[in-house]
């Protein structure tokens, strides 16, 4: 056994040390402070424990971690974990610790005697984990080192690193099939969250796992809210979601371009919303400093582009935001995956219009990778926007995308469930738009871009209308029924369902092979209708203001909630001591259930989900004297008819209501 550093083991919980599969549950109970394994982490950890190799396909957020570290702990000798993360290891490493777990790191943020340290802690057997990137596991010497150790089980993470189609290849992952032929009696997992079938065969291959057996966790992420809104004023929209729904949360805004990135974080500064920019063009220094701060303070908001998130474990990111597109599906999902780690409530929401189908359409056809990589693309591309138009359950289409089987009726947790958009039959419409882009060519030898299309449509006078006598056209002002926006919405889906493309640097509008069917009246057109006013989230109305954890707030009777604050902010001290995240602490979930359960000794609190053997001794008497000074409130809590009172807080709803929605933002 890799031994816990000094710690009793609790009795009762080893009772039956001959097997291994309760060993791994009593580690994740003593050690993590958790009742039960979730979904598949019980098979995948049994079948590394016995010997066996695997690769772990689950959603960011399914709880991978457990999936190599309890092998590490139960199996003899140091589990080696390979990830491309350096940034990250001390924190990961700082979080293990705080669970009395002995973790280390090897890697260029080190100088020569912290490694030192840390090998010599190996070679004595003394370290549960080690933390390794990629590049520093090629050099002979730390193959050498490996050798003169023991090894428990070798963890890759992130292993799409290892395809050389993924966006994160890294080429030192490639000289990781070595490890099978030097230390064939020890275990892998390989473990991503990227999920396409293709770059899973890939890392078997590559990392020459034939024997490995696959396991492929269910993607669903239930607490996770989805949602999909047409794009008008994509700040303003933004600003009135996060006032509405997420004020004083943590999360974190993906933005395309460093430019857009720069412009809202300081639109959101201003707005007196906490917000910092994280992109490549900021020095190291900089994005180090704000990722940082993200994972160390309760509520800030990191506005980013794609460069921010891998490996970032944050627990309660409650939101995640897109204010462009995103090129992939695959993208998609693993950004919104960051947010709702611990499973509270959180949002995934986006903003999505014309222009983004123009721009990437056009990205894709001026990049400068062959046929095949443009074909790829634009099958990315096609996938997304499918997502963005469909009319069924959002997570619906998403299970369905990774190859897996939704719930038939709907997830009840995505904007169309809550509000099931209305269609309409838009080929008469699609007619006018079609007609148009016809007439311009076939008359005039004319392209044009949406802008001109619509105007025409409408009838208006516009200069660039009269430069070049549209107004002359029969189409001129054929379409005066929709309004400008509601054009904009048929323009966007039918590029979006391919009955329109987009040409050339300015993004003029063309005929595909499907248009003619719809000119020729052999082809209806349905339509999604823009919504007129957002969904709101059901749950997330608490209107407590800046510096909650609203979503756990608006979970919790009214009662506990100054409990709830009181233990935040003694975590907020304990965690400014020891200059960790206060979430290596305790995670909301656990202070939430902290105050529900509202222990009274310290034995007591050692039954709360996330309290392992080492908190309740390092923090379970701070805990219990932090209840005992609120003693009155919780006693009040514990009323009978308050207890069970989960609804969430729908007596909040009139003050929120004091603050009307944005309507004028919305097409
Ligand atoms: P991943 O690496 O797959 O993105 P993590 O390993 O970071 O996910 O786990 C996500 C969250 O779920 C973490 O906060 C972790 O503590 C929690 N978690 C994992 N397994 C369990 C479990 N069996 N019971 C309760 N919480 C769990
Ligand atoms: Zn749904």
């Amino acid at each position: 056994m890799g031994g816990m550093g000094g710690i009793s083991e609790m009795p009762g919980i080893t009772g039956t040390p001959d097997a291994s599969d309760s060993e791994a549950l009593a580690t994740l109970q003593r050690v993590f402070g958790y009742d039960a394994f979730r979904g598949e982490q019980e098979e995948i950890i049994e079948h590394v424990v016995a010997g066996g190799d695997a690769v772990v396909l689950m959603p960011t957020g399914g709880g991978k971690s457990l999936c190599y570290q309890i092998p590490s702990l139960v199996r003899p000798g140091t589990g080696i974990v390979v990830s491309p993360l350096i940034a990250l290891m001390q924190d990961q490493v700082n979080a293990l610790r705080a669970l009395g777990v002995r973790a280390g790191f090897m890697n260029s943020t080190q100088d020569f005697d912290e490694r030192r340290v840390v090998e010599a802690e190996f070679l004595a057997g003394e370290l549960d984990l080690l933390y390794l990137a990629p590049e520093r596991l090629r050099l002979d010497a730390t193959q050498d080192l490996l050798s003169r150790g023991k090894i428990a089980v070798f963890a890759i993470d992130e292993a799409h690193c290892v395809s050389q189609w993924g966006h994160d290849f890294r080429p030192d992952y490639l000289t990781l099939s070595v490890l099978g032929e030097r230390w064939p009696d020890v275990p892998r997992i390989a473990l991503t969250a990227t999920a396409t079938r293709a770059t899973h065969n890939e890392i078997t291959q590559r990392l020459n796992m034939p024997t490995a057996r696959h396991f492929e966790a269910s993607f669903d992420r239930p607490n996770i809210q989805y949602r999909i809104v047409p794009k008008a004023d994509p700040k303003k929209q933004l600003l009135a979601f996060l006032r509405e729904e997420h004020a004083g949360d943590a999360g974190i805004v993906y933005c395309l371009s460093r430019k857009s990135v720069e412009a809202t974080a300081e639109f959101l500064s201003r707005n007196g919303i906490e917000a910092v920019p994280y992109h490549a063009g900021l020095d190291g220094g900089t994005r180090a400093a704000h990722q940082s701060r993200f994972l160390r303070e309760d509520g800030l908001v990191v506005v980013a582009t794609i460069a921010f998130g891998m490996g970032i474990d944050k627990p309660d990111v409650r939101f995640v935001a897109h204010l462009d597109l995103p090129k992939s599906v695959e993208g998609y999902y693993q950004e919104t995956g960051r947010a709702g780690r611990d499973g509270l409530a959180s949002t995934a929401w986006m903003a999505y219009g014309l222009n983004d189908v123009i721009q990437q359409r056009k990205m894709i056809q001026s990049s400068e990778g062959d046929e095949a990589f443009r074909r790829r693309a634009a099958a990315h591309l096609d996938s997304m926007l499918a997502l963005c138009e469909t009319a069924q359950c959002r997570r619906g289409q998403l299970l369905n995308y990774f190859g897996q089987e939704p719930e038939p009726t709907g997830c009840g947790n995505c904007d169309t469930c809550l509000t099931p958009p209305e269609t309409w039959d838009g080929t008469v419409a699609a007619q006018k738009v079609l007609s148009t882009v016809v007439r311009l060519q076939r008359e005039r030898g004319q392209k044009f871009g949406a802008v001109q299309i619509v105007d025409i449509l409408l009838g208006k006078r516009t200069g660039k209308v009269i430069q070049f006598d549209h107004d002359q056209l029969s189409v001129f002002g054929i379409g005066e029924e929709l309004s400008e926006g509601e054009w904009r919405g048929v323009v966007r889906q039918l590029l979006a369902q391919g009955l329109l493309a987009v040409e050339g640097d300015y993004g003029t509008l063309v005929l595909t092979e499907a248009s003619g069917a719809v000119l020729r009246r052999e082809r209806e057109v349905p339509l999604r209708k823009e919504p007129k006013k957002p969904v709101s989230a059901k749950g997330s109305s608490s209107s407590s203001g800046r510096g909650k954890a609203k979503a756990v707030v608006a979970e919790l009777p009214e009662a506990l909630v100054p409990a709830f604050e009181a233990l935040r902010a003694w975590r907020a001290e304990q965690a400014r001591e020891q200059g960790v995240p206060a979430y290596v602490i305790f995670h909301d979930a656990t202070l939430r259930e902290i105050v529900t359960v509202w222990p009274t000794s310290v034995t007591q609190l050692g039954s709360v989900g996330g309290v392992g053997e080492k908190k309740l001794v390092t923090y379970g008497e701070g805990v219990i004297e932090v209840l005992a000074g609120l003693a009155d409130g919780g006693a009040a809590a514990k009323t009978p008819d308050q207890a069970g009172d989960a609804d969430p807080g729908a007596d909040h709803w009139p003050e929120m209501d004091a603050e009307p929605a944005p309507e004028d933002d919305w097409i």
